[in-house]
C-alpha cells in the first residue's frame, strides 16, 4: 500500500452536553450545575478525528443535523483534516446529542438521542458509494444503523475494500456481517458479548479471537486497557503491551487506538509497528481530559515514539 491510501469512515457524530453538578437530580428535583460545556464527540468522528490527526487521507460519511452544532462541527471535522463533503446535513432532525450529568464523586449519568445518526440508512449509504469503493480501507463502528454497517461492508467487500470493525458499544451481531470484516478491534467486553467467552487472561484473548477467526475474520485485535491488545492473525496469536502512562481519563482511547492503527497500516507500516503506533496515539489520548480534545496530532505520536 502506498502512502496515498484511502481512508473512508462512517460512523456517528455527537454533541456531548456535559454538566457538572454536586449531586444529581431526583424526579422532580433541579440542581443547579457548577459547570457546563459542549464537547465534540460520537465513535465515528472520534475514529475519524484520530486518522486525520494522526495523517490519513480521509473521508467520512456520516449525518448531522441541519443546526448550528452541525454546522460547527462539520467545520471542527475540516480543520482536523478529514473530507466532509460525504457529511450530509438532515432537514428536521438534530444533531446526535449526548446529555451528560457529572456529580461530585465523578460519576455520570448518561442520556442519549441518536438525532441525525438515524438518517445514516442503507439509502445513505448507497449515496455514498463511491467513497467505499475507491477506498483501500473502511472504518466502521456499531453507533449507526447495523443494516446500513452490514451495506457498508457489502460495498467494501465488492471493491476489494478492506473491512475493519470497532464492534463497539458492545452487541451481537450476525455471521453474514462478520464474514465481511477483515480486522475486528473488541475491547474485552465487546469480545465478550460476540464470542461468550469472558476475556480476563491472554488465554482468554486467544480462545474469543479463535471463535471470531472461526466466522471468517482474518485478524482479530482486541484491545485489553493498559494491558496492551491481543493481536491475532490467522491463529497466531501474541499480546503487545502498551506503554505506561499517567492515565486521567480514558475516554477515547479505543477510537484514537482504532484511527491511528489504521492510518499506520494504510501507510504501509507491518502489523506489528502500526500496534505500536496505535498504542502511542492512544496512551498520549488517556493522559488527556476529554474525547477529542485529547486526540493527539501526527507530530506528537512521533515524539513520543523517539
Ligand atoms: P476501549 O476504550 O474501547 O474500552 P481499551 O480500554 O481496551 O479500549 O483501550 C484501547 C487502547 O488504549 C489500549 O489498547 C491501549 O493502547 C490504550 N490504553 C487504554 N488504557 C490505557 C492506560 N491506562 N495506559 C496506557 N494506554 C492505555
Amino acid at each position: 500500500m502506498s502512502k496515498n491510501s484511502k481512508l473512508t469512515v462512517l460512523g456517528s457524530i455527537n454533541a456531548d452536553h456535559i454538566l457538572n453538578l454536586s449531586h444529581f437530580p431526583r424526579p422532580g428535583e433541579t440542581v443547579i450545575g457548577t459547570q457546563y460545556h459542549i464537547a465534540f464527540g460520537g465513535k465515528g468522528a472520534n475514529q475519524a478525528v484520530a486518522a486525520g490527526r494522526a495523517g490519513a487521507d480521509i473521508a467520512f460519511i456520516a449525518c448531522v443535523g441541519a443546526d448550528d452544532i452541525g454546522e460547527r462541527i462539520r467545520q471542527q471535522l475540516a480543520q482536523d483534516n478529514i473530507d466532509v463533503a460525504s457529511v450530509e446535513s438532515v432537514e428536521n432532525e438534530s444533531t446526535g446529542v449526548a446529555m451528560i450529568f457529572v456529580n461530585g464523586e465523578g460519576e455520570n449519568n448518561i442520556g442519549i438521542y441518536s438525532g441525525a445518526n438515524a438518517a445514516l440508512t442503507p439509502a445513505c449509504v448507497e449515496r455514498h458509494q463511491q467513497i467505499i469503493a475507491q477506498a483501500d480501507a473502511l472504518l466502521m463502528q456499531l453507533e449507526s444503523p447495523l443494516e446500513s454497517v452490514l451495506a457498508a461492508a457489502k460495498i467494501a467487500s465488492q471493491h476489494q475494500t478492506q473491512v475493519i470493525l470497532n464492534p463497539a458499544p458492545a452487541t451481537r451481531l450476525s455471521d453474514e456481517l462478520l464474514a465481511l470484516i477483515d480486522i475486528i478491534t473488541p475491547n474485552e467486553t465487546e469480545a465478550e458479548i460476540l464470542t461468550g467467552i469472558a476475556v480476563k487472561s491472554d488465554d482468554d484473548a486467544a480462545q474469543a479471537a479463535k471463535a471470531l477467526h472461526a466466522k471468517g475474520i482474518e485478524t482479530v485485535l482486541i484491545t485489553l486497557g493498559r494491558r496492551g491488545v491481543w493481536l491475532s492473525e490467522q491463529g497466531n496469536g501474541q499480546r503487545i503491551a502498551g506503554f505506561s502512562v499517567k492515565a486521567v481519563d480514558t475516554i477515547a482511547a479505543g477510537d484514537t487506538f482504532n484511527g491511528a492503527f489504521i492510518t499506520a497500516r494504510l501507510e504501509g507500516q507491518a502489523m506489528h509497528n502500526a500496534v505500536r503506533f496505535a498504542h502511542a496515539a492512544a496512551a498520549i489520548a488517556v493522559t488527556r481530559p476529554g474525547a477529542q480534545p485529547s486526540v493527539p496530532w501526527r507530530a506528537e505520536i512521533d515524539d513520543f515514539l523517539q
